[in-house]
Parts: C-alpha cells; sequence; structure tokens
C-alpha cells in the first residue's frame, strides 16, 4: 500500500505520510505501549458524501484506553471528529476509508514503563480494504491460545502491545487451513474472535459474552444489540461454553473492519445449514444500510465528513 502522499494528522499538524516518522527505539514499538482504534468510513456516490461511522463512540473508547495506559488524547471529542473529518476532506477521498488513530509511548529510550513518558497522538487513513469475506461463511476453529485476562492486560483496552495475541491466534487459523479463530477465556469461556465480537443465536435469542469475559467492548456490538432491540430480537449477555457454539443454530462475528460475518463452520462442524441464517442476515443487511445512511433511526451514528466541510468553508 503506497501511502506516501496520504495526508495524516501527526504530532499536532497535518502532513503527508512519508513526513511523519517514528524512530527505531520509541516506546510504543518497542514495548507496545499505546493503544488505537479502527473506524470506517463509506462513500456514497449518490450523495458524494463520506460517512463516518460510530466517530464519537470510537474517540470514547481511545480515550479510555489511554487512561489506562497513563496518557491522555491531546483533543476533545468534538476537536477529534472535526479533525478527523478534516483528514478525509484534505486527502478528498471518493472511497471507503479506514482510519488508524493511534496514541503511543513516544520516548526513545530504554527502560519499560507508563509513567514519565511523553506520547504522541496520530489519525492515518487509509482507503478501505475488505478485512474478511463477508460473502460467505468462514471456516473458523477454536484457538489454542488463550484471550489475555484482564489481570494480565485488560483488553476492554485496545492496546497494540496485545494485539500478539490476536496475532499469533489468526496465524495459527490459517496456516492450519481456517479462516479466523475464536479465543477461549483463561477459564475456558468464550471471549471473541482475533479481531471481532462473537454472537450466537439460540431459539431466536442472540447470545454474547459479556464485557467482563476479556472482550473489547465493540462498536458494532453495540450497534448490532441496538438493531436486534429495534427488531424485537433480544441478546443475553452472558458466559457462553464452547460446546454451547457447537450447538448455536447461528454464529457470526461482529467488527469494524469486518462488518458482520458469518461462521459456517466451526472446529468441522457445520453451523446451521452451513449458510447465512436468518437473524444474521436481517441484522446484517440493516447494519449495511445504517452505515451507508439509508435508515433514519440510526442516522446518528454517522458523521457526513464533507458536508460538514463546506458548512465550516462558507
Ligand atoms: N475484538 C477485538 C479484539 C478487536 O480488535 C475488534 C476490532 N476493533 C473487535 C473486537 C470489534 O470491535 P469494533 O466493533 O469496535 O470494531
Amino acid at each position: 500500500m503506497d501511502l506516501s502522499s496520504t495526508i495524516v494528522y501527526a504530532g499536532g499538524s497535518f502532513r503527508r505520510y512519508d513526513e511523519a516518522k517514528v524512530g527505531l527505539l520509541t516506546h510504543g514499538l518497542q514495548y507496545g505501549t499505546g493503544c488505537f482504534e479502527g473506524i470506517r468510513g463509506y462513500w456514497s456516490a449518490q450523495e458524494r458524501e463520506l460517512h463516518l461511522v460510530l466517530l464519537r463512540e470510537h474517540y470514547q473508547r481511545l480515550a479510555i484506553s489511554a487512561k489506562i495506559l497513563l496518557m491522555k488524547l491531546p483533543h476533545t471529542l468534538d476537536e477529534l471528529i472535526d479533525i478527523t473529518a478534516e483528514i478525509c476532506a484534505r486527502n478528498a477521498f471518493e472511497t471507503d476509508v479506514y482510519l488508524r488513530p493511534c496514541i503511543f509511548k513516544s520516548a526513545e529510550d530504554i527502560g519499560v514503563r507508563l509513567h514519565n513518558v511523553p506520547d504522541y497522538f496520530a489519525i492515518i487513513p487509509v482507503p478501505f480494504h475488505r478485512y474478511l469475506d463477508t460473502t460467505k461463511g468462514l471456516n473458523v476453529c477454536i484457538s489454542s491460545w488463550r484471550r489475555a485476562d484482564d489481570t494480565m492486560a485488560p483488553p476492554r483496552a485496545k492496546i497494540t502491545g496485545l494485539y500478539v495475541n490476536s496475532a499469533l491466534a489468526k496465524t495459527e487459523a490459517i496456516t492450519n487451513g481456517f479462516d479466523e479463530a475464536i479465543l477461549l477465556s483463561h477459564d475456558g469461556h468464550v471471549a471473541e474472535g482475533s479481531a471481532e465480537n462473537v454472537f450466537i443465536v439460540r431459539d431466536g435469542t442472540l447470545y454474547t459474552p459479556d464485557p467482563s469475559q476479556n472482550v473489547l467492548e465493540g462498536c458494532t456490538r453495540r450497534a448490532i444489540m441496538t438493531i436486534a432491540e429495534s427488531m424485537g430480537v433480544k441478546t443475553v449477555e452472558r458466559s457462553i461454553d464452547r460446546g454451547e457454539l457447537y450447538a448455536a443454530d447461528e454464529i457470526f462475528f461482529t467488527g469494524t473492519a469486518a462488518g458482520i460475518a458469518y461462521v459456517a463452520s466451526l472446529d468441522h462442524r457445520t453451523v446451521g445449514n452451513g449458510t447465512l441464517g436468518p437473524i444474521a442476515k436481517k441484522l446484517a443487511e440493516t447494519y449495511q444500510r445504517a452505515v451507508h445512511n439509508q435508515e433514519p433511526q440510526f442516522a446518528s451514528w454517522l458523521t457526513a465528513t464533507y458536508a460538514s466541510r463546506q458548512k465550516a468553508r462558507v
């Protein structure tokens, strides 16, 4: 991916990607002491507008992640929203995008710690790429890696270093011929995918691990629960056993990058009849409409980047 001329926001100003550099000894790189977000923007050719999804919610989560690592975002939520819209406008994207805000410990010295280290904030936009193929079902395995436990490092925070856990699980799954992994928590309950939350359907009810099961509190997870509620589908947040996954009528993942991706098989056992189940289908369709500004009841999830810029310039 050649991002060299992409406009990013880094260290307090807008600049080209290739002009924003970090040093080799940077703490965030050496010790994984940073946190980040992944935000999606969907381009509407008809409206000539780029809609950013759940921007406020993502920045609220980033603020919490940063707080856990003893950092503070250098801007208010409103400023962050404004800067993010400005990045999109300066790049004049006319495609779907993925935005990567991050804040990390920027000292270049030896000595792992969180205290007395300056930090650095950046937002990097990249043109969209599809993360998981959501048009067909995924063949998934239970990972031999366990999800990091909150007593080790809090998975509730989107911490860069914690993604070693996800990377180990994802690569194990792929090299063993699967598409994705589900990680169990330390005590053997279902946690989440390598970069997605997990839902199951049993007898018309949705179940998903509650936030105390070492999961990231996903923005898409919350959105899906809201859509489900609007359809009269109940969601129960509770611990889920591995065996219950095998018994489920439907299993699907949710995530900003992935959207909604359904699981066709788990550990070589077909889920339902191996096709997109009726509840996941309805939720996925509504979610897709919502992020493309076709669901007025969920319009507040979107930030219309270009319209707000034009207004600001008048
Ligand atoms: N769990 C993990 C570990 C993730 O990396 C992600 C992606 N951010 C998710 C869940 C889904 O979260 P969201 O819906 O906010 O993207």
